[in-house]
């Protein structure tokens, strides 16, 4: 970097601006900002990065830029973006930028066409090129794929899984049943997965990994879906603005009067586990003038105040049902899916009251009877043992010789209230569970020769209050970057070592130490949870102190701070620990996926980094830093440092013959390609450290192929 040429500063809201140093003192630098002269601020040395010449000059690979750095890869995206050029590669990893609308043609029948067979960078960045390079990766190299989708939560994960599951069907399927059933499969598990959250409306609560299995002859056969941390809490409680699974609002909304009746369906106010986190829209008054309104939609009246005004609730329980009849459920089958959903609802609406006598106890409330009576009709369960199991804990007594004997102790109302939610949670659990075994039972496979699995998984997260959910995703995604860092390096060693570069190891930032606190044998924070959970008298503050203890000097963990949590909840300052995850440091409250990474490892794989434009969820509006920030966290900025060191740009000899023989002489052209770039480039001068010749192409240093195409576009 010099004075005066243009560079990548600090700037709070977009991520980077454009200025020039002005000054380079001992430990910053000075910088003049271009677009606000005069008013010059301090940078330190590691956060300025040298810019493009024409920071409106975009490329499609972002290794062909001249400087590979966190700016000139924000400022790509940004300009990619602004054309609604929402995909972008860095090298064979693809960026998705989440439009918040509908980019004409993008993934039309006749582009799904056009990337069929096309090796990756001959046309757009497109998820569909990724798509087809799993394809032929797996039919050429004759094994099993993997795409892995990441980014944070509306980033747009769900919609490129979709995508892909589209694409592939499509091209490579039978035209049979079995290509509509793997696409239809999404709707339903949406339903009893997804919900409105404030980062996303349709935000999936689970992780998963749908396979598309391939006969010999590369055609679908099948597909298998497994899924991951689906996320119980929200079953009882939700925070505010955010809703309950979608099935639940959307059975209110659209069962027809016959089902209404047989579940004892009302409207979602009436339920416990409906009305507590959601917004109300309307209040009950607008809720008449709404009706008077919209005489025609049922919906309002059945959702009453709680009819979002941004989801279609019926409709979208039309489309669900018309997907459930696509993969062949049957009318027994999805009446069955309801009671349960129905079931769990009347039993969030079961209260307890104290017993007042001295054994203390509970017993249901006057008004709940008639709740236990529907939900126990419709979990089929006797009505009387549901009874006893919410009032009362099963105890195993030693007590006067007699081995084993069972005792039921009451519980206290709170007792009570926790067994309710915890049945729930396990009932509702249990649903999705069968609700993703029969998905997989309507696209069965006999045999099958390979697969392209796509991973959708929710990003690392974190919350005002992070619990345990949090934790096993967060470690969840440790572990997948751990396998991002091992796939991008080797696979740019390998390319070195094959193409004979005779290169040095590139290094990376390694996050093992990370995964080793939560799960190395005895002293993991895993271990510790589980050995706590066997004391006779299991306490949170126990199980905070052990980790710590067990974890002196960390530089991962830390104890929270009194003003983050503690203040806050009026808890004690160590009642919880903070872990320094890849992404930044997530505190945990203290109040799992080896067999697939075997998968993810034993397949080929690919990367999808999907970005979230801005948190308005609108489209054009680009919000730099927070952008910034996911591309930090997605290690995007540590394969540009690996870049920065190695050779990103690479091209066939055959492609640079040509692309230039057009400028030279003929002498030139009769020459093989190899030793025809050997002749070029000792023509131009090129300095020898800027490139290497490998068996099949030759390497460029960051930016050193743009600097050779301009020199040869304008000096021919
Ligand atoms: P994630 O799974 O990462 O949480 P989603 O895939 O559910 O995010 O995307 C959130 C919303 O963003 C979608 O419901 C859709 O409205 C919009 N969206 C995402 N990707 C696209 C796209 N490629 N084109 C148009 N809209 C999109
Ligand atoms: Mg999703």
């Amino acid at each position: 970097m010099e004075d005066g040429k243009p560079v990548w500063a600090p700037h709070p809201t977009d991520g980077f601006q454009l200025g020039m140093i002005v000054d380079i003192g001992a430990g910053a630098l000075t910088i003049e900002p271009f677009n606000r002269k005069g008013k010059t601020f301090l940078a330190s040395m590691n956060q300025v990065f040298p810019a493009e010449e024409d920071v409106n000059k975009h490329m499609e690979d972002n290794c062909s830029l001249m400087y590979l750095n966190e700016g000139t890869l924000l400022n790509n995206v940004r300009v990619r973006y602004s054309k609604d050029k929402i995909y972008t590669y860095v090298a064979n990893i693809l960026i998705a930028v989440n439009p918040y609308f509908d980019i004409p043609k993008l993934y039309a029948p006749e582009t799904i066409k056009s990337y069929q067979g096309r090796s990756l960078g001959t046309l757009p960045p497109h998820v569909y090129a990724i798509a087809d390079k799993a394809y032929r990766d797996m039919r050429v190299l004759k094994m099993s794929q993997s795409i892995i989708v990441s980014g944070e939560s509306g980033a747009g994960k769900t919609e490129n899984t979709k995508f892909v599951l589209r694409y592939l069907t499509t091209s490579y399927g039978t035209g049979q049943d079995i290509d509509e059933r793997i696409v239809q499969a999404n709707p339903l598990l949406e339903a009893f997965g997804n919900a409105k959250t404030v980062r996303n409306n349709n935000s999936s609560r689970f992780g998963k990994f749908v396979e598309i299995h391939f006969n010999e002859k590369n055609k679908v056969v099948g597909g298998f879906v497994s899924h991951y941390l689906l996320e119980k809490s929200r079953i009882c409680m939700q925070s505010k603005e955010e809703r309950n699974y979608h099935i639940f609002y959307r059975l209110c909304a659209g069962a027809s009067e016959d089902i209404r009746q047989r579940l004892h369906l009302d409207s979602p106010d009436s339920f416990r586990y409906l009305n507590r986190g959601c917004t109300r829209y309307f209040a009950s008054k607008d809720t008449d003038k709404q009706i008077m309104q919209n005489r025609k939609s049922s919906e309002h009246v059945k959702l009453g105040a709680l009819k979002d005004p941004l989801l279609d609730d019926q409709g979208d329980f039309n489309r669900m049902c018309g997907a459930m009849k696509k993969i062949g459920l049957d009318d027994t089958e999805k009446l069955d899916l309801f009671r349960v959903v129905a079931g769990v609802l009347h039993l969030g609406n079961i209260d307890f009251e104290e017993t007042g006598s001295t054994s203390g106890g509970c017993i249901l409330m006057n008004q709940s009877s008639q709740k236990l009576a529907y939900c126990a009709d419709l979990l089929g369960l006797d009505q009387e043992d549901l009874r006893v199991s919410l009032t009362t804990r099963v105890m195993l007594t030693t007590a006067g010789g007699a081995k084993g004997t069972v005792i039921k102790v009451p519980l206290r109302v709170e007792q009570a209230n926790n067994a309710r939610d915890a049945l729930a949670k396990a009932v509702y659990s249990c649903l999705f569970d069968h609700v993703v075994r029969r998905v997989n039972q309507c696209f069965p496979f006999k045999t099958s020769s390979n697969f392209i699995g796509v991973l959708d998984i929710a990003g690392f997260e974190y919350f005002e209050h992070n619990s345990f959910e949090q934790f096993c995703i967060n470690y969840c995604n440790e572990k997948l970057q751990q396998f991002f860092n091992e796939r991008i390096l080797k696979e740019e060693q390998e390319l070195y070592q094959r193409e004979g570069l005779g290169v040095n190891e590139v290094h990376y930032v390694d996050n093992q130490d990370c995964i080793d606190l939560v799960e190395a044998k005895l002293v993991g924070i895993l271990d510790i949870l589980d050995e706590e959970n066997r004391l006779p008298q299991p306490s949170d503050h126990h199980f905070a102190n052990t980790i710590h203890s067990q974890h002196k000097d960390h530089f991962r963990l830390t104890v929270p701070r009194k003003s983050k949590l503690a203040v806050h909840r009026n808890v004690r300052d160590d009642e919880g620990f903070i872990v320094r995850h890849f992404a930044g440091a997530v505190c945990y409250e203290t109040t799992q996926l080896n067999l697939l990474l075997e998968k993810l490892r034993s397949t080929g794989s690919s990367f999808i980094r999907c970005v979230k434009p801005n948190l308005k969820m609108v489209s054009h509006q680009f919000e730099g830093a927070q952008i910034l920030s996911q591309l930090q966290c997605s290690g995007m900025v540590s394969v540009l440092d690996l870049m920065q060191g190695g050779f990103p740009s690479r091209a066939p000899f055959h492609e640079l013959y040509n692309m230039y023989k057009q400028y030279m002489p003929d002498k030139l052209t009769r020459l093989d390609p190899r030793l025809f770039c050997k002749a070029l480039f000792k023509a131009l001068g090129l300095n020898e450290n800027d490139y290497k010749f490998g068996l099949t192409r030759v390497f460029f240093r960051p930016g050193k192929f743009a600097e050779f195409d301009q020199i040869m576009k304008s000096d021919p």
